[in-house]
């Protein structure tokens, strides 16, 4: 069975491991985070870039952070990874 993790611009295919995710997904089920892409094996290498935005988007994004108890950077990856997704997608369908 398959995890049933879905995300805007994308789905797991991973194995279910337990209550129909895989661990990494059951992980974010449990922290009460929305469900995001998991980095592949070999897939993890992290690039650095430095990007200026408002400060809106840094309260937000950085109040989310607080809420979740995670560092800052992991929520700018997050939504970075989901625009990306959704970006290929859309350049998939083309
Ligand atoms: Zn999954």
């Amino acid at each position: 069975m398959e995890c049933n993790a879905k995300w805007e611009g994308g789905a797991c295919d991973r194995d279910a491991w337990a209550k129909g995710l895989c661990s990494g997904h059951y992980q974010q089920q449990r922290r009460g985070q929305d469900y995001a892409p998991l980095r592949k094996a070999g897939d993890n290498t992290l690039e650095m870039i430095g990007v200026r935005i408002t400060r809106e988007d840094k309260q937000v994004l950085e109040s989310e952070a607080q809420r979740r108890g995670v560092d800052d950077s992991e929520v700018y990856r997050e939504a970075i990874s989901r625009y990306a997704a959704r970006l290929r997608k859309e350049l998939d369908g083309r």
